[in-house]
Formats: structure tokens, sequence, C-alpha cells
């Protein structure tokens, strides 16, 4: 197992629930993960160029944006405290994989202060792995859970050099206080964007939001929506639609992640523009069938869905059901890829889910004879996406979630 963040924890559960022996890595001295929170930033704020990568992308504020009823794993509850939110801060994520990972036992068996530095396929279907401490270890499978919020993706502005204000990347956002009295542009259409501009405009003398496509809900007289960014110019920025920005003081890039598997050999996964493939049910290569890749999409309910990917790999690797032949599971990919590239725009957001996800987290769990989603999962989670298209600012503090038992 390659990490002791949530994936690679519901992972180890699952494989010594089958009785396998199992060895976790984890590059950290922690369980948690992404989870783990630091006021440390890196010494390149973009993220592009640090000479001590962090692996957290946290800000000290962040709530979560799913209710923890859908966070929680099988067997093992999560609740808010006593008259908390459903939408808890990131510390009491934290502190819920620490309580899993005491609860099933899965201390003894992670590695922590290791990193995996190479992953080879032996013959076999076997695996040889190389960690820091210099020692090789053969497998008969590896699940890789190494997180996806790590490395930046920082689209390039022409001009970009010239800038004269600060350059960062949502990566190393921590909190407003250098922003107090500011001029700051974030670029970006997704939920960080909105999360942080609205943070920084408590304090900023203006914050721009510039992208593609806005969202239209009230966002207070603070910040300014404005198109995707062309051109920097001393402190000056050119936008889509011909507005300029001018006298910027910041400029910060929420724009996403890179799929990154420093460790792996060539060939056993392509990542092009973002998309990790071929993958049998997106979790395994059909020529390399015991190497797992666990929680690649997003927009999801991540834990849930982790969950649910590590029973079916695990039981399959118990022979508990067999895997098509692999023409078969390559054909299975080719399809997968012309329906992504016929209903997905840009092929750097093929691993995001949408309605899709449902029927394919219970085709999986039919197929290993897992139970299915529970009857209050979808209409909760339906009821979570559409809050938060209504009511992107406020959706947490809703009444309507004071009981999520529906
Ligand atoms: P991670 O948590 O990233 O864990 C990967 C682990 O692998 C880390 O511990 C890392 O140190 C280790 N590792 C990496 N490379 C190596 C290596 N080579 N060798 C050894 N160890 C290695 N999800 C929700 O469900 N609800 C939310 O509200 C939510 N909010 C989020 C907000 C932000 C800002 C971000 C970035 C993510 C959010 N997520 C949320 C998604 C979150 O990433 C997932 O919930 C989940 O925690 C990811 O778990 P993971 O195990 O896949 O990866």
């Amino acid at each position: 197992m390659i990490g002791a963040g949530a994936a690679g924890l519901v992972a180890a559960r699952e494989c010594l629930r089958q009785g396998f022996r199992v060895r976790v890595f984890e590059k950290s001295g922690q369980v948690g993960g992404v989870w783990q929170y630091t006021d440390d930033v890196e010494d390149d704020l973009l993220g592009v160029s640090s000479q001590r990568p962090l692996h957290g992308s946290l800000y000290k504020s962040l709530r979560t944006n799913l209710p923890v009823k859908l966070m929680a794993f099988r067997d093992f509850p999560f609740e808010p405290g006593e008259g908390e939110s459903q939408f808890v801060s990131h510390e009491r994520v934290q502190s819920y994989l620490e309580n899993f990972a005491k609860v099933f036992d899965l201390y003894p068996v992670v590695r922590f202060g290791t990193t995996v530095d190479a992953v080879k396929s032996l013959s076999g279907d076997r695996w040889l792995v190389r960690t820091s401490d210099s020692r090789e270890s053969v497998f008969d499978a590896v699940i890789v859970g190494n997180g996806h919020y790590s490395k930046p993706r920082v689209p390039g502005v022409e001009g970009m050099k010239s800038f004269k204000g600060l350059l960062m990347h949502s990566h190393n956002y921590r909190n407003s206080d250098r922003f107090k009295g500011k001029r700051v542009a974030l670029f970006g259409a997704a939920a960080s964007a909105l999360d942080i501009s609205l943070e920084i405009s408590q304090v900023a003398e203006q914050v721009y939001w510039c992208a593609e496509k806005h969202s239209d809900i009230d966002v207070g007289p603070h910040i300014k929506r404005v198109g995707s960014p062309l051109e920097m110019k001393g402190s000056d920025l050119q936008v889509k639609g011909q507005d300029r920005v001018n006298h910027l003081d910041a400029f910060i890039f929420c724009t996403g992640y890179h799929y990154d598997f420093p460790f792996l050999e060539n060939g056993i996964v392509n990542v092009v523009d973002n998309w990790v493939h071929p993958l049998y049910r997106e979790i395994i290569p059909p020529h390399h069938p015991t190497i797992a890749f666990i929680g690649l999409s997003y927009a999801v309910i991540p834990f849930p869905l982790f969950e649910i990917q590590v029973k079916w790999f695990t039981r399959m690797l118990a022979r508990k059901f067999n895997l098509p032949s692999q023409s078969n599971m390559v054909s299975w990919c080719e399809k997968k890829a012309s329906w992504l590239r016929a209903n997905k725009p840009k092929q750097r957001n093929f691993h995001k889910k949408g309605p899709e996800l449902y029927s394919q987290m219970d085709d999986l769990a039919e197929e290993c004879g897992a139970k299915s989603l529970p009857e209050w999962f979808v209409p909760l989670a339906e009821r979570v996406r559409l809050a938060r298209l209504e009511y992107p600012v406020s959706y947490r503090d809703h009444e309507c979630w004071k009981s999520v038992d529906s």
C-alpha cells in the first residue's frame, strides 16, 4: 500500500479482512494524508519548484464540503459532536481517520517516514517495491493511494514572470492574513476559488474572481467577477472580455492539481493531460491486474468510493470473483475512452464524475458481493449537490442539515 491517507487505511483494513499480510508505506509521520493540516507553506508558493514540497493542501478554516454521514466508512460511523454542524472542521476528519486506524489495528502495519521510490513489475504479476530506507521487497499486489491534491497545476499566463505582486497556488493558501487591505485576483471556477475568495474578501480591499464561467450567486461587493486571465504586466492583469485589472498585490491560482506517480515504472499506466489510463473499472490496468489505483475520480463522495474500490480489488485478489479476459478488459477501457471523449469536453476533466458515480459504485459492489449503497445515500448526496449549487456560500450552515436522517 502506498500512503496511509483515507484510501490506504481502508485498503489496509480490507486486506486484513481477506487474511492478507499487509505493509503500508507512508512518507509522513502520521496517518490521515491530506487531512494532516500544517501552517507551513512551501518555499515556492506556486508549488512548482519547491525544494521541500508539502503533501497537504488544506487551509486553516476549511470545513468539509460533505456532511459527515456521507464521509463515513461502513462499520465506522462519523457523527458530529453535540450541537456541531454536519460539515465539520478538518481536525475532526483527521481524528476520525486516526481513530479508524486505531480501532482496526492498522498502526502496526504502517511503516512511517518511508517513501516508496520505485515500483517495478516482475514476472508472475508480482511487484518489486524500493523504499527510501534502501530496502527492496517483493509483493503479490500493490495498492496506490498516494493522493492527487499535492502537485499544483499552474496554467501559464503570458507575462507571468513580469508580475510584481505575489504569485501563489491555493495549495499554499493557509489563511487571509497576508491579504489585509490588498487587491487580490484568484483564478479558478471550482469550490476552492469560491471558498478562498470569500475568506479573503473579508479583509482585502478588493477581490477579483477570474474564471471562464462563474456561477451567478451573490458574493458581495468585495468580489468582482472577471474573465480568465490573458496577460500580466507589472502589477496589472488583462482578462478576457477586455477588462483590465490594475494595481494587483497578489494572484492566486485555484486551478487544481496533477496526477503524479513518480515511483511507477513507465508503461504501467499513461498519464496524459491529467487522464490516468487505461484502467479497467477505473482501478486496474488490464495488463497488470495486481496493481490498483484508488480514488482517482473527483467530484465524488470520496471515502465510500475508496471503500468499495478496495473491497472490489481485495475480493478479486482473494478469488471471490473472476476478472474478464485481458482482451475484454482492454475493450471495456476502449469503450470507456470513447464515452469520455464523446461526453466530456476536456481530457483533463475525464476523472470528474457526474451522476454515473452511484451506479458505478453499485456495479462494483454487486460484482464483488459487497453491500450496495444504503437507501439514504443517493438522496442525501443529491441533496448536498443541489444545496451547494443553490447556496454555494451558506450551504454548510443550513437548518436542513440539523437532521440528515432522511
Ligand atoms: P491523501 O489523503 O492525499 O493521502 C495520500 C498519502 O500518501 C499521504 O499520507 C502521503 O504522505 C502518502 N504518500 C504519497 N506519496 C507517497 C510515497 N511515494 N511513498 C509513501 N507515501 C506516500 N473529501 C471529502 O470527503 N470531503 C471534503 O470535504 C473534502 N475536502 C477537501 C478539501 C481540499 C482542499 C482537498 C485538497 C481535498 C478535499 N477532499 C475532501 C478530498 C480528499 O482528498 C479525500 O477525501 C481523501 O482524504 C484523499 O485520500 P487519499 O488517501 O486518496 O489521499
